[in-house]
């Protein structure tokens, strides 16, 4: 089926703008992105479930010539710790694969630079310049949808935002001899530094400092400065071991951005426009496909029925805060778990947002059954779930089973009648899933 009726227009194509295209086009609609390359080489470490989560959105080229997982060492409030591995990727590759895989799905790409985006009565008119020359006439596409997925670049002015500490990620490379593929995370006491090696010498050696407190010099002066952090550090070592700088250093904004406004009835904010959070987590890709994996049913519900349109508001925003907190709490306790320090850098992440903890207590008494927002064939649907204290969004199937109408059968059994017997007898399930469902409970 194809939706011919509506333009939806994605403005970016990292993880998050090519995982919502990727499914509009499977919900049958024709869309349109228009992305430019990032203007500086990046290096991220992602892990499989992030690999997972990008083969789960269906991108294929994106992930063709992944280098293999490479050993992770990480040295955090005095211990070192090398259990873990991560893939180190380029960004830019990768966000060429999407462009490819956007290609073959049939989303038309356009290469160039959202200059400016004017909304009207009809919808939207977007200003891009497809040409390197400055003064090159832009083309205007318009479009009766926005998904503005320009990560940390998209404008947010206007919109009510929450932001944590200030933090900018300073990066360099080096360049030195052949070694083993490796990264390490190290804290030290005006932040953290994470490093990258590849077997044909190229080191990427990346520190994150508080912005208003880290005392950065000027721009002239901060390669030295980090080199200087670099030296003292015991893990950067193999990394510093004759090589030398390659390049300059660039600046990237690492500050946690939620959006509190990230939809409208006729746009979506998704990935890192709609979210950001601290790289510390080495979870922004995951989180961005996220809130992008959600948008296609909520962009379907919005165009096709929008008298539901403030359900799918509320079932996407919940999600993004809820994530968001989730990702905010587990980097503030990792924060917490690094106790030598006491200077602003450590002392404000070690409280923000806030002082819940990361799961709230719960047990079988905490268990409801409320009406709430759910995706169902590609739309957002009102159905009843059960929720706990520590999952308010709810629980609508587990394996494939309601589980409302579980919890009803268990709340109105008699007092002294066993759990399994209940469920068999109220509901017919088979005794091994009646015993699997009351041990999960
Ligand atoms: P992006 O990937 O930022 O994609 C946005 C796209 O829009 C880009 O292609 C950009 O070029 C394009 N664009 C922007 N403006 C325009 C414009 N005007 N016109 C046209 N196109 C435009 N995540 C991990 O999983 N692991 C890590 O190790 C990791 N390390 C990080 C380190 C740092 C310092 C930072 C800041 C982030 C890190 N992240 C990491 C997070 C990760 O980069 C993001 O969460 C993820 O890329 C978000 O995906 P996105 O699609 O929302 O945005």
């Amino acid at each position: 089926e194809q939706h011919g009726v509506a333009k939806i227009v994605v403005l970016g194509g990292g993880p998050a703008g090519g995982a919502t295209a990727l499914g509009l086009k499977k919900l049958g609609y024709q869309v349109t992105i228009i992305t430019q390359p990032r203007p500086f080489k990046a290096v991220e470490g992602i892990s499989e479930r992030v690999l997972e989560g990008l083969r789960n959105a269906g991108f294929q080229q994106a992930l063709a010539n992944l280098p293999a997982a490479s050993p992770r060492m990480a040295s955090w409030n005095g211990e070192t710790n090398s259990a873990n591995t991560e893939r180190l990727i380029n960004r830019s590759e990768l966000d060429r694969g999407i462009g490819l895989d956007l290609q073959a799905a049939g989303v038309t790409v356009i290469d160039g630079r959202v200059d400016r985006v004017n909304s009207n009565d009809d919808g939207y008119a977007i200003s891009v310049k497809t040409d390197a020359d400055a003064d090159a006439a832009a083309q205007l596409i318009t479009a009766d949808f926005l998904v503005e997925a320009r990560g940390r670049s998209a404008p947010g002015a206007g919109l009510e935002r929450l932001r944590g500490s200030e933090t900018v990620s300073l990066l360099q490379y080096w360049q030195g001899v052949p070694c083993q593929p490796q990264s390490a995370a190290e804290s030290f006491q005006d932040g953290w530094a994470w490093m990258a090696a590849w077997s044909d010498g190229t080191r990427y050696l990346q520190l994150t400092f508080d912005v208003a407190s880290a005392n950065l010099p000027d721009k002239s002066q901060l390669i030295d400065h980090c080199n200087r952090i670099l030296r003292t550090l015991p893990s950067a070592e193999p990394f510093l071991d004759r090589a030398e700088p390659s390049g300059i250093i660039h600046a990237r904004t690492s500050t946690p951005i939620l959006c509190r406004e990230a939809v409208g009835d006729n746009w979506i904010r998704v990935g890192d426009a709609a979210m950001a959070v601290d790289p510390l987590s080495g979870n922004g890709i995951f989180q961005a496909l996220s809130s992008a994996l959600q948008a296609p049913a909520v962009i379907n519900t919005l165009l096709q029925q929008p008298e539901r349109a403030a359900l799918a508001k509320q079932f996407y925003q919940q999600r993004v805060d809820h994530l968001f907190y989730r990702f905010a709490r587990i980097g503030r306790d990792f924060y917490a778990s690094e106790e030598r320090w006491d200077n602003p850098f450590w002392v404000t992440r070690r409280h923000w947002p806030d002082s819940e903890p990361l799961h709230q207590e719960t047990d079988p008494a905490s268990l409801k059954i409320e009406t709430l927002p759910v995706v169902s064939n590609g739309l957002i649907t009102a159905q009843e779930v059960v929720t706990t204290n520590d999952q308010p969004l709810g629980i609508w199937h587990l394996n494939g089973l309601e589980m409302a109408p579980v919890v009803r059968a268990l709340q109105q059994r008699a007092a002294d009648e066993n759990p399994q017997d209940c469920l068999q007898q109220a509901l017919g399930l088979n005794p091994q899933t009646a015993a699997g469902l009351t041990r999960w409970l």
